[in-house]
C-alpha cells in the first residue's frame, strides 16, 4: 500500500487520523491512501514567504526559466512511469496519459522558453511608455513585478499532471512560490511528479510544497499579496468566492469551473468535406478522450435540423468503433470514469438529459461488472431550446445533438445558452456565417476554435488547450483566464505605474 505524503516546510509529512483510499477505477481496488491532517498551514505559509520568495526572486527571470526547463525534464525522463500510475489510478488510456503528461512537460518547457527571453531581473515593461507632461520629459511607464505573496494552486481530478504543470509553470517564473493541491481520486501522479521535483532538488528551498489531501485552514489564512487558482466545478470554486477571508483580504481568486462547450455544424458544411471528417473526428475524440472528462470536451452539438438523422448516425458509428475497457491493453480506447463519485453522477447526469432528448447510443446502465465505466452516450433533441439540454454539465462520455436552423444568429443564441464556456468550435466554409457567430458568442467563450476545409488537415483538435492562447471562461465556466503565454504571469505580478523622468523610466523600465 502506498501511502501519499504531503511536502511541506522542507519535508514529508504523513496524515494522521483516516487516510482517504485511493482506488484503481478499472478494478476498485484499494491502491494507495492519503490524507493531511497535522499540517500547520501558518507554518506552510511562512516557509513560502520567508523561504520560497526570496530564493525564486534572486534567480530572476531567466534563472527561473532554467528552472522550469529542468522540471520539464525530469518529467520526461519519468514519462513511462508517470502513464502506468496514471493508467492505475486515474482509468486513463495510454493515449489519455500521454495527453495529461506531454502537456505538463510542453507548457514548462514553453514558459521556460518564454522566461529566457526576460532577462535576469525581476521586472517588466507592460506595454509602451506615454508622455504626460508638457514635454516628453515628464513620462509614464506601466510595470509588472512578482507579488510578495505565496500561490495557492487546488486542481481538479481530471488533469493531475498537466494542471499542476501549467499553474506551476506561471507562478514560478513570475517568482511567486507554489502550493500545489491535486484533486484526491487521481492524486498519484501528481504525487509522484512531487517526489521527482523534491528529490530532484530542482526547486530552491520553499518555493515549491504539496499537500495531499485536504488544505485544512490555509485558504483562511491567505493574505492581500497572496493567490489563489482553483479548477473544479462551479459549486466549489463559487464558495471559495464567498469565503470571508479571501474576500476581506482581497486576495486574488482565479476559477476555472464547468463549461457547456459548443460544437456548431454550419449549414455550408458539405458532408464529403474535410471540414465534415474534423467535425466527425472531433466529437468522437471529444466525447471519449479521458472517458469526456475534460473541461474542454463537447458537450452539445448543434446541428441543421435537416442533418440531424445523419449526423446522429456517422457520429453513432464512430464512437461504436471506441473499444471501451481496461485501459492498460493496448487496443483500449477508453477507460472508466476516475472514480464511484463521477460515474453515480455521470449516471445521474444521464437521466437528467434523457428528460429533453432521445438516446442515440451509450446510456446510463452499467456495461461491465466491475469499474466505473459508462458507455459513449450520444442523446439527440427535437428541440434545442430545452432548458435541461443546457443546465448541467455531465462530466463524462456525453453528449447531445441539438437541431437548428441553420442560422447564425439560433446559433448564437443556443451557444448562449451555456452561460459561459471555456470553448466554442466552429465548422464552417462561409466567412459570413463565421464572422457572425464569432460576434455573436465571443462575449460568452472563452476561446473559438474554427475549422475550415482550409486548415482541419494542420490544427490541433479544439479540445486541446495550448500555452500560447489564454484558457478560460466567462460566467459559468469561472470567469478566469489562465495561460496565454506572457499574459498568464498577470495573475502573480502586480501591475504598477511609474511617473517620472523619462530619462530614468525608459532606460530602466522600457520595453
Ligand atoms: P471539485 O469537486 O470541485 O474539486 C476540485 C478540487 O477542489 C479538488 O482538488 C478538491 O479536493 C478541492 N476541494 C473541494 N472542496 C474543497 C474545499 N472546501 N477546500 C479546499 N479544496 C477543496 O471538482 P472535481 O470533481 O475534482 O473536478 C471536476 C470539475 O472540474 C468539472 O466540473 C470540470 O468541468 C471542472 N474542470 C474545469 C477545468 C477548467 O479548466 N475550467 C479543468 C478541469 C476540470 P478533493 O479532491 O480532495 O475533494
Amino acid at each position: 500500500m502506498i501511502t501519499l505524503r504531503s511536502f511541506v516546510c522542507a519535508d514529508w509529512h504523513t496524515g494522521v487520523g483516516t487516510p482517504t483510499p485511493l482506488y484503481n477505477p478499472t478494478t476498485e481496488e484499494v491502491l494507495a491512501e492519503t490524507g493531511s491532517d497535522g499540517i500547520d498551514y501558518g507554518d506552510v505559509l511562512s516557509h513560502a514567504r520567508e523561504k520560497g520568495l526570496p530564493g525564486l526572486q534572486a534567480l530572476g527571470f531567466s534563472g527561473r526559466a532554467t528552472m522550469l526547463k529542468g522540471l520539464s525534464a525530469a518529467v520526461h525522463e519519468h514519462r513511462e512511469e508517470l502513464i502506468e500510475l496514471a493508467i492505475s489510478n486515474g482509468g486513463n488510456t495510454r493515449g489519455d496519459a500521454k495527453f495529461d503528461i506531454d502537456g505538463a512537460i510542453g507548457t514548462l518547457a514553453a514558459y521556460a522558453s518564454y522566461g529566457k527571453e526576460l532577462g535576469d531581473g525581476n521586472v517588466l515593461p507592460d506595454g509602451e511608455g506615454v508622455q504626460l507632461g508638457r514635454t516628453a520629459r515628464f513620462w509614464g511607464q506601466h510595470v509588472r513585478v512578482p507579488r510578495q505573496g505565496v500561490a495557492v494552486h487546488i486542481n481538479a481530478f481530471n488533469f493531475p499532471s498537466w494542471g499542476m504543470g501549467e499553474k506551476m509553470a506561471c507562478a514560478l517564473l513570475a517568482g511567486v512560490p507554489v502550493i500545489e493541491k491535486p484533486g484526491t481520486p487521481s492524486a498519484l501522479l501528481a504525487w509522484r511528479m512531487a517526489e521527482i521535483f523534491v528529490q530532484g532538488g530542482l526547486l530552491p528551498e520553499g518555493s515549491f510544497q504539496f499537500i495531499a489531501g485536504r488544505t485544512g485552514d490555509l485558504l483562511d489564512r491567505l493574505g492581500p499579496q497572496d493567490a489563489l487558482a482553483f479548477t473544479g466545478s462551479s459549486g466549489t470554486g463559487a464558495s471559495f468566492r464567498s469565503n470571508p477571508n479571501l474576500l476581506a483580504q482581497a486576495v486574488r481568486v482565479n476559477i476555472e469551473a464547468d463549461s457547456l462547450n459548443a460544437a456548431i455544424l454550419a449549414p455550408d458544411v458539405d458532408a464529403s468535406s474535410d471540414t465534415y471528417g474534423a467535425f466527425l473526428d472531433n466529437v468522437v475524440r471529444d466525447m471519449t478522450q479521458k472517458a469526456g472528462q475534460k473541461c474542454t470536451a463537447v458537450r452539445r452539438i448543434m446541428v441543421p435540423a435537416d442533418r440531424v438523422a445523419d449526423v446522429s448516425r456517422d457520429l453513432a458509428e464512430g464512437l461504436a468503433r471506441i473499444v471501451v475497457g481496461d485501459p492498460a491493453e493496448r487496443e483500449t480506447r477508453m477507460g472508466p470514469l476516475a472514480s464511484r463519485r463521477q460515474l453515480e453522477d455521470v449516471r445521474t447526469g444521464i437521466g437528467n438529459l434523457q428528460t429533453a432528448a432521445e438516446l442515440v447510443c451509450g446510456g446510463a446502465d452499467p456495461i461491465r461488472d466491475k469499474g466505473y465505466f459508462v458507455a459513449p452516450t450520444l442523446l439527440v433533441a427535437s428541440d434545442g431550446h430545452a432548458d435541461a439540454l443546457h443546465a448541467e454539465e455531465v462530466f463524462g462520455p456525453v453528449a447531445t445533438i441539438l437541431p437548428y436552423s441553420g442560422d447564425a444568429a439560433e446559433a448564437i443564441q443556443l451557444a448562449n445558452r451555456g452561460a459561459g464556456g471555456l470553448v466554442a468550435s466552429l465548422y464552417s466554409n462561409d466567412k459570413d456565417w463565421t464572422e457572425a457567430v464569432i460576434l455573436g458568442i465571443s462575449p460568452w467563450t472563452g476561446r473559438i476554435w474554427i475549422g475550415s476545409d482550409r486548415v482541419v488537415e494542420q490544427s490541433f483538435p479544439p479540445g486541446a488547450v495550448l500555452p500560447q492562447m489564454i484558457h478560460g471562461g466567462p460566467g459559468r465556466a469561472g470567469a478566469g483566464e489562465e495561460l496565454g503565454g506572457l499574459r498568464g504571469l498577470e495573475f502573480y505580478t502586480q501591475r504598477t505605474a511609474l511617473q517620472g523622468f523619462q530619462g530614468h523610466l525608459k532606460a530602466a523600465y522600457g520595453s
